[in-house]
């Protein structure tokens, strides 16, 4: 065989990183698979839920996440099955508008600056593609070990079976069992010391853009368009204690703490009638200190940078990590390079978004004269707007 010789002697496709195990089926594990698959990669996905499904409410994503939506082929569907607006308005309860960011038109001119998503329309994309891209993915299955040396990992699952793998991506969200498994249990996500509300509403027809109010105690609500016909109402507020609300009282609660609202929002907050459909979550944040890859097994999406969602950043980081890894996985260069160059690419633009995120939510909770949450908001806009 005529194989070129690299520097250290390994012939030329030795390095190269063949197959592939992805834990977790969310935005940043489906991400991924569809990366990897158009980088040539066999991937295994394993997913623990054995129902794929998502909750109802919706995500606000921004220029930078349809840049890398465009980058995996898929951004058309995700504008077509979402509600393109461009920018968002800062309003007074009483919707009288007190800023206004635009956003950046970042996947160019033929593409929305914003989006509002339902997560089963984002789901759905994703899957179909990770599936049509000839992913490998079993449902109803996790990991129970992981070991590896220094040229490969081996994963049993808990379904008994057992494979090896070059790279091993933990895409298991913020609870990751990844990243105890390989990195300890001392790293676990906080509470942030606030709460989201969210409840699906048929759309004004003439609110075709999102907008969140500022000067409620401890936080802010406001409005995102998900389709022509709905959207979602949000409330963001502080939760002493992290207390437990009783599921029946969720509705009730949820008009009560927008009960100084008036105009749209107090239109909006009428339609919350059912507990039920009410989506309740405390808000928890993790930063992994870098690097996030031990050996042969990485952490991406939530598992390395959780952030609460006051930047509407969450999904965006998650997807821009599958698209950094799938130019860097084509490489045939020695593994811990090219992760390497993932932290070098990755590290300083999550931090922001985890710490801006938390400062937000401070400034909600404990108003200060230099509160600026507008400001911050449109520099973190110009900083995504910087190629990944
Ligand atoms: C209240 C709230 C509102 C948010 N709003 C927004 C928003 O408006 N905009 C935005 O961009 N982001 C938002 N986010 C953040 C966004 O949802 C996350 O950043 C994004 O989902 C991260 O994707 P992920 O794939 O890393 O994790 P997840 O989407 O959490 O996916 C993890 C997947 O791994 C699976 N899994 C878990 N454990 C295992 C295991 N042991 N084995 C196998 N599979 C496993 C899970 O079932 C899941 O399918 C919000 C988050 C919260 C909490």
């Amino acid at each position: 065989m005529n194989a070129r010789l690299l520097a250290d002697g390994k012939a030329k496709g030795n390095y190269m990183v063949k197959n592939v195990l992805i834990i977790g089926g969310g935005i940043g594990g489906l991400s991924t698979a569809i990366a990897l698959r158009k980088a040539g990669i066999n991937v295994d996905l394993v997913e623990i839920k054995s129902e794929w499904k998502v909750y109802h409410v919706g995500i606000i994503v921004q220029g930078n996440f349809i840049r890398a939506m465009a980058a995996l082929g898929i951004a058309d569907q995700a504008v077509a099955e979402g509600f393109p607006y461009f920018g968002v308005k800062f309003q007074t309860l009483h919707g009288h508008t007190v800023a206004e960011i635009p956003g950046i038109p970042m996947a160019g001119p033929n593409y929305p600056t914003d989006l509002g998503m339902g997560r089963p329309a984002l789901h759905k994309i994703l899957s179909e593609s990770a599936l049509e891209a000839g992913t490998n993915v079993r449902l109803g299955t996790s990991f129970s070990e992981i070991t590896q040396n220094e040229n490969s990992a081996t994963v049993t699952f808990t379904d008994g079976t057992s494979s090896e793998y070059d790279l091993v991506i933990g895409a298991d969200g913020v609870h990751s069992k990844v990243r105890s498994a390989i990195f300890g249990d001392e790293l676990q996500p906080k509470f942030t010391g606030q709460g989201v509300w969210r409840y699906n509403v048929l759309r004004p027809a003439d609110i075709d853009y999102a907008f969140l109010c500022v000067g409620l105690q401890g936080g802010k609500c406001g409005f995102i368009p998900l389709s022509a016909e709905t959207g979602y109402v949000l409330l963001v507020q502080s939760e002493p204690g992290n207390p437990h609300h009783p599921e029946d009282k969720l509705a009730d609660i949820f008009r009560e703490r927008l009960a100084g609202c008036t105009g749209v929002m107090a239109e909006l907050r009428e339609q919350i009638t059912d507990s039920s459909l009410v989506i309740y979550r405390p808000l928890e944040a993790l930063l992994m200190p870098a690097p996030w890859y031990k050996g042969r097994v990485l952490l991406i999406g939530d598992a390395a940078h959780a952030t609460t969602p006051h930047l509407g950043q969450g999904a965006a980081q998650a997807v821009e990590d599958s698209v950094v890894l799938g130019e860097l996985l084509v490489r045939d260069e020695p593994l811990p390079n090219l992760l390497n160059e993932f932290m070098q690419r990755r590290f300083e633009r999550c931090k922001f978004i985890v710490e801006g995120s938390i400062q937000l939510g401070e400034w909600e909770m404990h108003p200060t004269p230099e509160a600026d949450a507008p400001g911050l908001t449109k520099k973190m806009i110009g900083m995504m707007a910087q190629p990944i």
